[in-house]
């Protein structure tokens, strides 16, 4: 009898708990199951494919030596493990649990249907720290560190399974699907995913907490392992335990060896905690992917976005420098950093007051390590609608001082602007006509003026939000959200056993 081992974000053999335990029952079947009808929607892209694509390749490679390569189908899942049930004796089918968007959420629905029909156990250990069925959050640490700290797991040897056809790997996983080039892209699969690893952990990753807000100095002190994790060709335990084993070395050396590292490495596992932090948010509760936390917030922007901003924002045209300059590094490279990121989002929903959902699923599309859990989570808590984070509104001048002094990386991204000089490069629409005739960059003409007065902008939606904020209806929704979603350093309980206080500091912002 088989085990089938379905491959959904984990593409990896190592410490992959369902194909190992899959493995103590029995043959197994590894199988990719390529979706159109999740390639249809509209947070996925092209450039998600191309990144899992040769992830499958390292995958099938690695369960060849195994002993049994890869299979792939193409097709809705239901189909696709109903024909193989219908050819195979099937035992058991595993895979990790998944913490996707709806589409997958009503798919594995359809699958647990089918399994249960046909009485054939399905089997969902956990990946992350994410706990399914969590109510709240007391407790929720000790969970994450004892997965993460638990031994991992080693690769199996596979028996090989007789009479089955490999089947291939398309170029593309749904016919309709356009063209995404991202040619600045990451690479996928299991070699690429190590060598980001141990590259961060022994040599870029020193000055991390120093340069990881710079977009120029981000982009290699930073791990960049999210694409990975968010694949999953590395577990989250794999680079967890090798921060520690890490920073213990890095404890025995001398002070003038050990440099920055210490803080650095400390500062990057907080990270860790974060990325299942913010999945367990859309886990617990799906409808984050649609609505905003805080329904007192509805309302607040008009759901449909006015285009022209939209279409400015998407394309790298609004006028603020650094802004566009973001945006078009990110349709390049598929990859921003953490502070732009948040930026980014923050001036959609502030500045241009556009509701959070449109410019949430381009991002989502552009971020080759698209995640749902942390992506919609982030997505609300820079656009104020959570209810229990300070409301953070990026100024576009003051981050383009702070973080690109020379106008360097603004340059780099905005060819039209290569001209014009460090005193007007962050505000280049404030340039006497003379300057800008000498520069030969005409704003209007080679370049846009802000599509708004960011300041005013700003001061119109603290306003707008805060007024929302105040009412009893939105003070009273928001401690039942922090009570289910906050973080807590340490469990804090109430005389009536409720948690208290948001901990706005431990959250990401
Ligand atoms: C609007 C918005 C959308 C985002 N969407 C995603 C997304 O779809 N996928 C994604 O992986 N991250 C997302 N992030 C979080 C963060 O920006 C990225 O994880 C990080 O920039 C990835 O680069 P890195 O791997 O070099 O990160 P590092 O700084 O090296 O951090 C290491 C790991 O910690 C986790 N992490 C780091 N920062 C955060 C954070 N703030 N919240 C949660 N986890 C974090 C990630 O898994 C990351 O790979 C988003 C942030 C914002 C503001």
């Amino acid at each position: 009898m088989l085990q089938v081992v379905w491959f959904k974000r984990d593409l990896r053999v190592q410490d992959n708990e369902a194909l190992c335990r899959a493995a103590e029952h029995g043959p197994v079947l590894p199988l990719y199951i390529v979706e159109p009808g999740l390639w249809r929607q509209p947070d996925m892209s092209g450039r998600h494919w191309a990144f899992i694509r040769e992830g499958l390749q390292s995958l099938n490679r690695e369960l060849a030596q195994l002993g049994q390569p890869l299979i792939i189908r193409s097709g809705a899942a239901v189909e696709v493990l109903k024909a193989l049930l219908h050819r195979h004796p099937v035992d058991g089918v595993w895979s990790h649990q998944e913490t996707g968007n709806a589409w997958t959420y009503r798919r594995d629905e359809a699958v647990a249907d089918l399994l249960r029909e046909r009485r054939i156990p399905w089997h969902q250990p956990r990946q992350h720290g994410v706990v399914r069925g969590q109510l709240d959050r007391d407790g929720w640490s000790r969970q994450w560190e004892a997965l993460m700290t638990a031994p991992r797991f080693t690769p199996p040897i596979l028996q090989a399974v007789a009479e089955t056809e490999p089947g291939g790997l398309p170029d593309r996983p749904d016919h309709g699907m356009p063209d995404d080039p991202c040619p600045g892209r990451q690479y996928g699969g299991r070699a690429a995913a190590e060598q980001a690893l141990h590259s961060f952990l022994e040599q870029r990753g020193a000055r991390y907490h120093l340069e990881m807000s710079s977009p120029r100095t981000a982009s290699s002190s930073c791990s960049r392992l999210s694409a990975h994790l968010a694949w999953g060709t590395l577990s989250m335990r794999e680079v967890l335990q090798a921060t520690r084993r890490r920073r213990a070395q890095v404890k025995q050396l001398a002070p003038a060896q050990r440099g920055t590292w210490g803080r650095a490495l400390a500062a990057f596992e907080g990270r860790l905690h974060w990325h299942c932090h913010f999945m367990q948010k859309l886990e617990s509760e799906p409808r984050f992917e649609f609505e905003n936390m805080q329904r007192a917030t509805a309302g607040l922007r008009d759901e449909q976005c006015d285009p022209i901003r939209l279409s400015a924002w998407k394309t790298g045209h609004t006028g603020w420098p650094l802004v566009d300059a973001c945006m078009r590094a990110l349709a390049h490279t598929g990859w921003i950093n953490f502070r732009m990121r948040a930026m980014l989002m923050s001036v959609a929903s502030y500045q241009l007051w556009l509701h959070w959902r449109e410019p949430a699923l381009h991002l989502a599309g552009q971020f080759v390590d698209y995640e749902p859990g942390i992506h919609y989570s982030q997505a609300q808590m820079q656009s104020g609608t959570t209810g229990i984070n300070t409301l953070r509104i990026y100024n576009p001048v003051k981050q383009s001082l702070d973080q690109d002094p020379d106008g360097i990386f603004i340059r780099t991204w905005l060819p039209e602007l290569g001209g014009v000089d460090r005193e007007w490069i962050h505000t280049p629409w404030l340039m006497p006509e003379a300057d800008q005739r000498k520069c030969g960059v005409l704003i209007g003409r080679d370049y846009p003026a802000p599509l708004v007065d960011h300041e005013a902008a700003a001061r119109f939606a603290r306003q707008q939000i805060q007024q929302v904020r105040r009412t009893s209806e939105a003070r009273s929704e928001s401690r039942s959200i922090y009570d289910r979603h906050g973080s807590r350093k340490r469990p804090q309980r109430s005389p009536r056993g409720k948690s208290q206080q948001p901990d706005l500091f431990n959250d990401g912002s």
